[in-house]
């Protein structure tokens, strides 16, 4: 690229063509300076290091990385925010009782308002994809809207109002749970997210609640739809050890053998947790370079354990980030603490670098949920991009060359300054661009 190819920008028109980065995080260990990024549309066409800021482009100064992927969401789930953290000997279960109370009382007009300012949320702290694990799906009672997909439509349409990329996760739930959760069976599961439809920023995905919510013969109705349609396929797997119990005792085999038994692992698979694993299940799961999404700040709200990331990764897993219960939303936050948990449980340091765990921020997210072409700042990629202050009193003081080590672990969501979503800049100066997204908050948590 040289200057005379550039052209410039159309600020606040959403036609951004040419940025010009103090510091750009281009896939190896340490940022590159003065990075000129060409977009055409929604994708990066050319990318050249050590540039001068060519007149009429977009200055970013601080480090610019590929857009994050939040991989694992409930969006209802932000309004038990502060709310659950009182309960005396609580546990994973006790917590599930208040999220429950929760999902039976939200009505649709509250949930698409709260999905909407969740992800704007998501959006201030740099997320530019999220994965919605989507099981709120009727009425109070079980009984279906007339629009089927209300709830799922309105999740489509809150993630476009907030102005992020979407992998709807259209989650099969039979058994258990509340009314408002469970299809019929898996065939008409099947036969309602079929009627979903994807867009320029949203895509439709499959995901199995869990072994508890979903039978052996449902689980393989619902991975062969997912791999008909290449569809990503998501579970719930191992967050708990009495989930583990109870398939032992139902089936003799553990959740993930269950999965691998009905042919979750030949789709584009997603385990979310895998906390409690048999070294079995790490062979079989890495095995199929399956991908690992860990949840460290709810794992840890919810005491559920400290996942074998780094065994997981050894026996060929991949690993994406989510923040699930949404008790922080900081994804930052979420990579360190992989690491940081292993070393706690290990008494070692650096078992992830900061580059994997960057990589699981980002394109280990994009690719688990379905967007391959994202994640990654290079000529072809989605022009997805994110850009971090540096000049922030957490961050003030970094060497060029430790920009990224020290973003991955000690940059807050705060310190997000701008966010592009297929070309389009969704925060500017750090705040969104069309929503006001604490009184948004307010307002939806408020009217509950
Ligand atoms: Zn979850």
């Amino acid at each position: 690229v040289t200057e005379g190819t550039l052209h410039a920008h159309a600020r606040g028109a959403g036609t951004l063509t040419t940025l010009w980065c103090e510091l750009a995080w281009l896939g190896g260990p340490e940022p590159q300076e003065r990075v000129l990024v060409e977009l055409e549309g929604e994708r990066i066409v050319a990318v050249a290091a050590g540039e001068a800021a060519p007149a009429g482009a977009l200055s970013l100064p601080g480090l610019t990385l590929p857009g994050l992927a939040n991989a694992h969401s409930h969006s209802f789930q932000r309004a038990l925010r502060g709310r659950t953290q009182r309960a005396r000997g609580g546990s994973f279960w006790r917590w599930r009782e208040q999220m429950y109370e929760l999902a039976d009382t939200i009505d649709a007009e509250v949930f698409e308002a709260l999905a909407r300012a969740t992800f704007a949320e998501m959006a201030l702290a740099g997320v530019t994809l999220v994965g919605e694990f989507h099981y709120l799906h009727h009425n109070r009672d079980g009984t279906p809207y007339a629009e089927p997909n209300l709830l799922g439509e309105s999740v489509i349409r809150a993630a476009a109002a907030a102005g992020i990329r979407l992998t709807l996760l259209d989650t099969c739930y039979l058994e258990g749970g509340l009314p408002r959760f469970r299809d019929p069976d898996a065939n008409a599961w099947a036969a309602r997210v079929s009627q979903l439809r994807s867009s320029a920023l949203a895509r439709v995905g499959a995901a199995i609640h869990s072994v508890r919510a979903v039978d052996p013969a449902g689980a393989r109705v619902v991975a062969g739809l997912a791999v008909r349609r290449g569809w990503p396929l998501h579970a719930h797997v191992s967050e708990q050890r009495r989930e583990n119990e109870a398939c032992l005792a139902e089936h003799g085999i553990t959740p993930a053998e269950l999965l691998e038994g009905a042919g979750a692992l030949e789709a584009n698979f997603t385990a979310v947790h895998a906390t409690h694993l048999a070294d079995a299940d790490i062979a079989r799961l890495g095995g199929a370079r399956a991908c690992i999404c860990m949840c460290p700040t709810t794992e840890r709200d919810l005491a559920d354990g400290i996942g074998p990331a780094c065994a997981l990764a050894g026996a060929g897993a991949s690993l994406a980030l989510g923040s699930d219960s949404h008790a922080c939303i900081d994804l930052f936050e979420e990579a360190r603490a992989v690491e940081l948990d292993e070393r706690l449980a290990t008494g070692t340091r650096g078992s992830h670098s900061p580059l994997a765990l960057a990589r699981a921020a980002t394109a280990g997210g994009y690719a688990s949920l379905g967007w391959p072409a994202g994640g990654r700042i290079e000529p072809g990629a989605l022009a997805d991009l994110v850009t971090v202050a540096l000049d922030s009193p957490r961050l003030a003081g970094t060497r060029h060359r430790d920009a990224l080590d020290a973003t991955v672990f000690a940059a807050a969501a705060g310190d997000v300054r701008s966010v592009i979503v297929g070309g389009r800049q969704v925060v500017r100066d750090g705040a969104h661009v069309t929503l006001d997204v604490a009184t948004e908050l307010q307002a939806a948590i408020g009217a509950l």
